[in-house]
């Protein structure tokens, strides 16, 4: 039977009404949580992803602010912006978009955001919340990953889970959640020896490796539900025909724009795996939205008892 594919555009559907109808309900309370997004020059890529988080927020009616500094802003400037940031109490969460230009002490300036405001969850200070079980803002990617198994009702408790990928931003933290909701975890990487025997293991496998269609069906064990977090652009037909030779909707596209996504797990798992998230319309959607959990939830924690209670956010 081919795996049941996880829509992760309908889930984080689900999460932003969620979202809206807090914003709706602190609004009654005259709050109106807040985010800033920093983007610094002009990277194509980063100007798309900034354009949806903005557009985001619009629709579950978080006030946002778009602060773009010019390409040759200097490490000190931008720590300048940041700071300003940093005391603005409109501001509830800050995000500074990723890659900044190579002459930027990207640690220093993600360091300078206060962890309080910090909706990346990449401070040492909400990297160490999270280790530790403490309540703190968690990276949108991997806990878009846990919202999805949740609310999919995939068994996490006593399973044994395999990441592929320990980056800080990814792997370590889809880790670290995967522990604290009690699953038997193991992280793998590129120095891991036989990988398909370890990842054969998973009742939940997750990859975040960026290498395209590189988890194929010999990694995976009958059954097992597969989180592909992976985003890959093909451009090249061979290696296009190579994942999805016979799939026409996919060719129209291609034949279209040149190009393709597809994640790091290659399509013929759908016929092993239970369950699977697509690329795109799996995990990608859920990074948005829990991104516009996060502002919401740093919203509360920074106004603590002016919020009314309403979730469990
Ligand atoms: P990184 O490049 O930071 O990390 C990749 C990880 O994969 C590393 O730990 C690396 O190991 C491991 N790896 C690389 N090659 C192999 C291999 N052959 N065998 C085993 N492990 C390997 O990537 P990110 O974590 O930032 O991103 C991973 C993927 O997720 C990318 O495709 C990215 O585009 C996507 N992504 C998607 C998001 C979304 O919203 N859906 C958000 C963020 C990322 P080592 O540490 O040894 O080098």
């Amino acid at each position: 039977m081919p795996a049941l594919i996880l829509d992760g555009t309908k889930i984080a559907q689900q999460i932003r009404s969620e979202v809206a109808a807090e914003v709706k309900a602190m609004a009654a309370a005259g709050i109106r949580p807040g985010l800033a997004v920093v983007l610094v020059g002009h990277n194509p890529a980063s100007e798309i992803y900034v354009r949806g988080k903005v557009k985001a927020c619009e629709e579950v009616g978080i006030y946002s602010e778009k602060l773009t500094p010019p390409d040759s802003a200097s490490t000190s400037e931008l720590l300048a912006v940041i700071d300003d940031l940093n005391r603005r109490d409109q501001i509830d969460g800050i995000l500074v978009q990723l890659p900044l230009p190579r002459h930027v002490d990207s640690k220093k300036v993600l360091l300078s955001v206060d962890p309080a405001k910090d909706v990346d969850g990449f401070h040492p200070m909400n990297v160490g919340f999270l280790s530790t079980q403490r309540p703190g803002l968690v990276p949108c990617t991997p806990a878009g990953v846990l919202e999805i198994l949740q609310r999919s009702n995939i068994p996490i408790s006593g399973r044994e889970a395999v990441v592929v990928g320990r980056s800080d931003i990814v792997g370590k933290p889809a880790a670290m959640l995967l522990i604290n909701a009690n699953a038997t975890v193991t992280v793998c990487h590129s120095k891991t020896h036989d990988l398909p025997a370890v990842c054969r293991r998973a009742d939940i496998l997750v990859a975040a490796i960026g290498r395209a269609g590189m988890i194929t069906r010999d990694f995976v064990k009958p059954g097992a539900a597969v989180i592909d977090v992976g985003m890959n652009s093909v451009t090249n037909p061979a290696e296009f025909q190579r994942f999805f030779a016979g799939n026409t909707k996919r060719e129209e596209t291609f034949r279209k724009r040149g190009s393709t996504l597809i994640g790091d797990v290659h399509p013929e798992v759908a016929q092993v795996a239970g369950a699977l998230t697509p690329v795109p319309g799996g995990v990608g959607p859920l990074t948005i939205a829990m991104l516009m959990f996060n502002t919401v939830k740093a919203a509360k924690m920074r106004r603590g008892s002016r919020v009314p209670e309403l979730s469990r956010a």
